[in-house]
Order: C-alpha cells, then structure tokens, then sequence
C-alpha cells in the first residue's frame, strides 16, 4: 500500500478520508489538523497561560508536544502540564513517570495534583468503599474538579485535553444514549467561559485515536502504555465496541457524531440566557446543583460524622 500523497509506503489507512498516509505525510497532517482545531477552539489567542492535562499516555503525550510545538513562536504564551494522581495502585506511578519525562525533555513547567491531599482520599479507597459502582464515574468527576481548581490557580485561561476523534465520538454517543442532554452540551471543547471553570478544548478531535498512537510512536515521545486496574468496569468500553463497528460499516461516523454534537451545541447557545453555574456548598466550586457531583460521591464513600452526644 502507498501513501496517496507520495511514493511512500503507507503506515495507516484513513478511509474516512479516502487515503492512506506514509510517515512524514501522517506527521504533517495530524500537526495540521491540531493547528486547524487549536485556531477554532482557542481563536486569536496570543498572550495567556495554557494548561495541558498530561496523563503521562500517549493522547496527552501528543497533545502536549504539539501545543509544545504550535506556541514556540508565542514567546508571550505560557503553557503549563498539569496531571493528577489519583491514587490508583500499580498504574499511575508509571504514567506520572512518563509525563515527568515529556515535559523534562520539552522544558515544560510540570504539576502534580494528588487526590490524597486535594481530596483528602483516593480512587482505589473509593472504589473499596463503593464496591457496586464503576470506578470511572466518579474517578472521571475528582479528576475534572482537581484539573479545573489546578488550572484556575495556574491563571490559566483554557485546558489542552487530549481527546481523540474516537473517545469524543464514545462520549457523544453515550450521552446520547442516556438521554443526558445537560452533559451532552456542557462536554469539551467548551464555547464559553462560564465563572470558576476554565474552558477546556480538545484539539486533537480531529484525529482518531490509532492516527495519535502512530504520531507518537513515529516521534518518539515518552509515554505509558499501561492500563488502570479499574478500566475493565468502564461503561466506555461498550461504546467503544460499538462506535469501532458503526465506524467499519460506515465510514466517517466518528465526525459525524461531532457534528451533531456541535450543532446541538450552537442551538442551545443561542436559546439559553447564559445562566452561569451556581456554586458547590460543600466545596464552593462550580456546580449546576447545590452539592457538585464530586461532593456527591464524597459523602457517599465517607458520610459526614454525626456530632458527639456528651456523655
Ligand atoms: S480508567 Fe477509570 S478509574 Fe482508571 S483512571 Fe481512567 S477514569 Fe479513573
Ligand atoms: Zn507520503
Ligand atoms: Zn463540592
């Protein structure tokens, strides 16, 4: 197989987009599309702080080198890597120790937020504490919060998340799926900022997940291929099967979903007032609710103690 655009042997097939891509070719067009999506997300952003969620894996691992990459020529551009531990035995370490490697080599400022102190708790003691419900979801929510608190303290005016083309797809569709219309317009990349929550985007949206596995590995990057213990209990996982196969018989079904995500989106921006989100009375963050969804599982795992009765 050749690539369409030279000589070359293709290392991927693209069929969504009619075409195969060689190496240098596949480089050259995943760095395009980032550039593309960076100008739509974040436009005529030339002076600020960016933070970069880095995981340590290789979505973020891209997404970093190439936001490394697209503001070297904006000295007045502050770009920052912000991860987070969420206690999860025998896999964080790792990844930790991959995003430490990235930002060394690229001269990035690096934070680390830690669940056991931000949250005074961590993934695994919940996921003891609430056995029947799936890790994922209220792992994904702690992490959210700690990501949003870490990138507001760094003054930062939008998070760079790694997404792929296929994990928004699986997003879009599930949220579809459970008919969860709020979550479904208030999903990156955000439109708007909104009090106390900085804007995340997800530049790579336009590059499916095997595309960013090869831009990795073709350029080198440091980063983990090891899997959370908890992944198997994802409900992701059941729509990534099935995203993966609409895709086959239908190619372009992944941009497709995007579309409608984005169109629902702008009417929805264009009907609401605005109404800003209220504030948590747990923790004081941003929150729709009078409790935010990562105070809701707090008190779950760990309700609050009753006052002591004297004797
Ligand atoms: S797979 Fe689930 S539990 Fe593991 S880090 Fe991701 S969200 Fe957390
Ligand atoms: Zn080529
Ligand atoms: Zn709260």
């Amino acid at each position: 197989m050749r690539c369409s655009a030279c000589p070359q042997p293709a290392i991927v097939d693209a069929p969504y987009r009619g075409g195969h891509l060689c190496e240098a070719h596949l480089r050259a067009s995943v760095e395009e599309r980032f550039r593309r999506e960076m100008h739509r997300q974040l436009p005529r952003f030339g002076r600020g702080t960016v933070a970069v969620a880095l995981s340590g894996g290789k979505d973020s691992s891209v997404a970093l080198a190439l936001a490394h990459r697209y503001f070297a020529r904006r000295p007045t551009v502050r770009l920052v890597a912000v991860s987070v531990d969420e206690g999860i035995d025998g896999y964080r370490a790792a990844t930790l120790a991959a995003a430490a490697r990235l930002t060394d080599s690229l001269g990035v400022e690096h934070t680390i937020v830690r669940s056991e102190q931000a949250l005074r708790t961590t993934t695994d003691r919940v996921a003891r504490e609430l056995g029947g419900v799936p890790p994922c979801s209220f792992c994904g929510v702690f992490r959210r919060q700690m990501l949003n608190r870490a990138a507001r303290e760094a003054g930062a005016d939008a998070v760079v998340l790694g997404f792929n083309l296929d994990d928004l797809a699986q997003t879009v569709l599930m949220n579809l799926v459970h008919g969860d219309l709020d979550r479904l317009v208030r999903m990156a990349p955000h439109r708007r900022r909104q009090p106390g929550l900085v804007p995340r985007i997800a530049p790579l949206a336009a590059v499916p997940e095997r595309e960013v596995y090869l831009y990795a590995r073709c350029a080198g990057l440091p980063f983990d291929h090891g899997e959370c213990p908890h992944a198997a209990r994802a409900q992701r996982n059941l729509f990534r099967t099935i995203v993966w196969e609409l895709e086959e018989a239908q190619p372009g079904t992944r941009q497709a979903l995007l579309r409608t995500h984005e169109r629902l989106v702008e009417r929805w921006l264009a009907a609401e007032d605005g109404g800003a989100p209220g504030r948590c009375r747990g923790c004081g963050e941003p929150s729709s609710g009078e409790l935010c969804r990562s105070c809701e599982f707090l008190r779950l795992a760990r309700p609050p103690v009753p006052p002591e009765v004297p004797a």
